[in-house]
């Protein structure tokens, strides 16, 4: 076994502490990852809160962590993605079964046997704990890492596109963003700065829609076209009818239906972030436009592959705050205070 030196948290109002545990020995297709960086998300907060306990109950100890990025430093014998020296990624998930039509079709996400999620799982044993990217090494099957190209520079703003960067681009693409489409982009976090980095270099139209009137020069300079203060419904009326595609990235509970009335003709409300409580929608704001809402959940290995290959073209990283671990606590009360500029990254290498 690999001992591996990690960041727990023992519940929901307890603090994160350095904890020692055992990863599985390389395997002939695993490669072992030394982590340099590993993202904040939202995500890890819900679940360290037991934010989610309705449909998802945090099991502790929980090492939070599914945007990881390091050095591969030991591979298996019949590893042939990749070799010692190469950077390799980590997503939301380290397994699935393989063998069900999702699996076959590249979405591992959904596999029908439940995939392995990166933390706060278990491994398809379904009894091994699974515990995350806040610790300093990974040891994966070689097929569910990502390769992050060699030129790609500082490789903090390369963690978060490994949730915050593959969720957003999904559904981008899925909806067709491009030129001569209007793209609507809901909370300017972590999710949402990716988003808007993503649709404008995939050529669309990109607006900005925010509870916090400080981020509109950011926003600006993240690319987006414009920028709309969300608090004050009448900044909302003028733009009925006019979106493409919007993605809503917020982790609150809030109202989606004044986004719904924004979309054009067949637009489509795409709900990625995950607010404790449902939301209640009327049936009139969609059909009068034949709307949709839909749902989308980070990505497939190879979509997560495109999407990284793409960043990497077209020089899209993550905003970062870069973090030692005695900040984690100060982070997650920053993001949840939306006072996040873009994304909390935790120095690995150098804790
Ligand atoms: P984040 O960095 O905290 O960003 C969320 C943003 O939402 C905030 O920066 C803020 O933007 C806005 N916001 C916060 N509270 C709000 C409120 N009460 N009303 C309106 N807007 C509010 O979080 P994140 O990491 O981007 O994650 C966002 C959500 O997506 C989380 O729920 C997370 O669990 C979920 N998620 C889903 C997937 C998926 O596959 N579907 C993947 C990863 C994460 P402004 O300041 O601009 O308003
Ligand atoms: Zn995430
Ligand atoms: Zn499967």
């Amino acid at each position: 076994m690999i001992e591996t030196h990690g960041y727990a948290t023992d519940g929901p109002e307890a603090k994160f502490h350095p904890w020692t545990f055992e990863r599985r020995d390389v395997g002939p297709k695993d490669i072992l990852i030394e982590i340099e960086y590993a993202g904040i998300c939202h995500s890890d907060i819900h679940a360290a809160k037991n934010e989610w306990e309705a449909m998802m109950p945090t099991t502790y100890p929980l090492v939070p962590g599914h945007e990881i990025v390091g050095r591969v430093t030991q591979v298996g014998d019949s590893v042939t993605k990749f070799k010692v020296g190469d950077i390799a990624g980590i997503g939301c998930f380290i397994d699935s079964c393989r063998e069900c039509k999702p699996c076959k079709e590249g979405f591992q996400q959904f596999c029908v046997k439940g995939a392995a999620f990166t933390y706060a799982g278990t491994y398809m044993d379904r009894v091994t704990p699974t515990y995350g990217g806040y610790s300093d090494k990974y040891v994966i099957d070689e097929n569910y890492a990502l390769k992050v190209n060699d030129n790609v520079g500082d490789l903090a703003g390369v963690a978060p596109l490994m949730c915050a960067g593959i969720t957003t681009y999904s559904p981008l693409r899925r909806f067709g963003a491009g030129p001569g489409k209007k793209v609507g982009i809901v909370g300017l976090g972590g999710l949402g700065h990716m988003g808007v980095k993503l649709a404008v270099a995939m050529g669309a139209d990109v607006t900005v829609f925010s509870t916090s009137p400080s981020k509109e020069p950011d926003a600006k300079s993240l690319g987006a076209h414009h920028f709309v203060v969300t608090k004050d419904p009448a900044n909302l009326e003028p733009l009925a009818g006019q979106f493409d595609i919007i993605l809503d990235t917020v982790s609150a509970d809030h109202d989606i239906n004044p986004y719904i009335a924004m979309l054009g003709v067949r637009g489509t409300l795409v709900v990625i972030g995950v607010p404790p409580s449902p939301n209640s929608v009327h049936s009139f704001g969609l059909i009068f436009g034949n709307k949709s809402i839909a749902g989308s959940l980070i990505g497939g290995i190879p979509e997560t592959q495109e999407m990284l290959d793409f960043c990497a073209e077209h020089g899209v990283k993550s905003e970062v705050e870069v973090i030692k671990p005695d900040y984690i606590e100060t982070a997650y009360d920053r993001t949840v205070k939306s006072d996040v500029r873009y994304r909390f990254v935790i120095d690995i290498k150098n804790a």
